[in-house]
């Protein structure tokens, strides 16, 4: 990446490679000639005090311009960054950042929001504090000819096969897990991507970052502005509205975001959605209440599927009303159905550019013919994939098989309800029962769960409707927007945090 990244530096060193809003609404921007200064120093640096090649940076940080640097003098240094949630408590950082030395993975500095060093042996400086207050310092690390000269030097001997990010799952399913993925993996998965999602734009599109850069779908952003040599715009936090503002100043033409983040975005200002010529939805189940509403005022959306451990999405779609489902696989990328059912709906196998090659703090990955078997159930027809859900998620009730995400659908699509989250609840004579946690939209009435039952006993069989329901002001979600599934089940141990529950 960085070999492409020196040629856009060599050939437009005045053009803009990124530009950032704090959560003041100050803009800064920064020229790729300031961001290749900035990363080749601070690679030099990072070197002189004992961050050598192979070596890992953690970075705490929320998304700012320190971690767009530090990406790039990752690259240029050899060195590679664990991805830290910096919304975390600093025990549970801790935790992970122990879990990792123990698995011998040399974690040799982090850094916390203000540049400080934190948590282990401090080997960084007032630099960090500097740069991250978004002023370029040309006298640090050497002189700009030496930086220049470390640069390219750098470019020329960059090795895409080495360590470049472990990321963390989102702890879905249990303990997050840290996926290694190479300089390849993001390099040859943003390409991928770049490939499909250039879509009509002719010559230059812009990125705008929004999702955090702990989570691979963030991360990725600023690797395919790289490879694109498109600009990017950056911002402290999500804000809808100055977010939708700035598309229509500034022609965005891509965003990547999780449903929450598109539902505030059709709240405040839907007209601006049509702006985009692609917004990128995924990380979880589509929601087919907000699908419809961005499809009515003409966005262009693409569904997406993909996880951690392939660099982020692997397939996609646009979507238009006739979407069914199917996403198409990225170039280079192979599925395969482990143990399909008679509908075909099997474990779902991946190979391809982006899929990691194992886990620092877990054990092996599950593999099958050099496939990577992922924790998702999915049919495959014609190249498109049609991903049901979590495996772990189906359960049997009453010897039936239950697919939650069905169920959840299902409730979606009636009025009033905005989101909803299935599972199968301990049953003594049936073994698990469904039960579900209800978010109304704001405008709704106040709906009971017996018409809730009641409209869903019309569109599915009697197994499906669940026996019991709450109804929440807002689903308990985590930092990316994901449900908070833990949090929902505790609804029903604990009964806490139920409002507007109407029996
Ligand atoms: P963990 O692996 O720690 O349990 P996680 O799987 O939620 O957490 P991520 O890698 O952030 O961590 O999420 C990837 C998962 O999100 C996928 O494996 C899949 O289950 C789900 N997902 C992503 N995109 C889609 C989609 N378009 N449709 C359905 N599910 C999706
Ligand atoms: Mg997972």
């Amino acid at each position: 990446m960085i070999d492409i990244f020196e040629s856009t530096a060599q050939l437009r060193p005045d053009a803009v490679f990124f530009s950032y809003v704090d959560r003041r609404g100050n803009e800064t921007a920064y020229t790729y000639r300031q961001v290749r200064l900035m990363a080749s120093q601070l690679a030099r640096r990072l070197r002189d005090k004992g961050v050598f090649p192979g070596d890992m940076v953690a970075v705490d940080l929320p998304n700012c311009p320190m971690y767009v640097f530090l990406a790039l003098a990752a690259a240029y240094g050899g060195f590679g960054l664990v991805a830290l949630n910096h919304r975390l408590s600093d025990a549970e950082k801790l935790t992970r950042l122990l879990e990792l030395e123990r698995a011998g993975v040399r974690v040799a500095y982090t850094v916390d929001e203000a540049g400080e060093p934190k948590l282990f042996e401090a080997v960084t400086n007032s630099l960090l504090r500097d740069e991250r207050a978004g002023r370029v310092d040309d006298s640090l690390g050497g002189s700009v000819e030496d930086a220049i000269h470390f640069a390219e030097r750098a470019a020329h001997i960059f090795d895409s096969g080495q360590r470049a990010l472990i990321m963390f799952t989102s702890g879905t399913t249990g303990k997050p897990k840290a996926a290694e993925l190479t300089w390849n993996n993001l390099i040859e998965a943003s390409k991928a991507s770049n490939r499909v999602l250039s879509g009509r734009v002719r010559g230059r599109g812009l990125w705008q970052a929004v999702l955090p850069f702990f989570h691979v779908g963030g991360f990725q952003v600023i690797v395919r502005s790289v490879c694109s040599r498109w600009p990017l715009r950056l911002y402290e936090r999500f804000d809808a509205k100055t977010v939708l503002r700035d598309a229509e100043v500034m022609h965005a033409s891509h965003i990547s975001v999780v449903d929450k983040m598109l539902q505030d975005m059709l709240n405040v200002r839907p007209g601006a959605l049509a702006q985009y010529e692609c917004i990128l939805l995924g990380g979880g189940p589509l929601n087919a209440k907000t699908v419809a509403r961005a499809l009515e005022v003409k966005a262009r959306l693409f569904a997406s599927y993909g996880m951690t451990e392939t660099s982020s999405q692997v397939a996609n779609s646009p979507i238009t009303a006739q979407f069914t489902g199917g996403m198409r696989l990225l170039p280079g990328y192979s599925a395969r159905i482990v143990e399909p059912d008679s509908q075909g709906f099997g474990r779902l196998a991946l190979r391809g550019p982006g899929v990691f090659g194992g886990y620092a703090n877990a054990r092996a990955a599950f593999t099958v013919d050099g496939y990577f078997l992922t924790g998702d159930t999915a049919a495959l027809h014609e190249g498109c994939l049609y991903v049901r859900e979590r495996t772990s998620d189906m359960f049997i009730s009453g010897g039936e098989n239950v697919y939650p995400a069905e169920i959840a659908d299902a409730l979606v699509r009636i009025p009033g309800v905005a989101d909803a989250y299935v599972f199968g609840l301990p049953d003594a004579r049936w073994g698990r029962r469904p039960a579900a946690v209800v978010e109304l939209t704001p405008d709704a009435p106040l709906i009971s769960t017996r018409r809730l039952r009641d409209t869903l006993a019309r569109r599915l069989s009697k197994l499906y409707v669940p026996e019991q329901i709450s109804i929440v002001d807002e689903l308990p979600r985590t930092g990316i927007g994901k449900i908070d599934r833990a949090a929902c089940e505790a609804l029903f141990s604990q009964n806490i945090n139920i409002k507007r529950v109407v029996l």
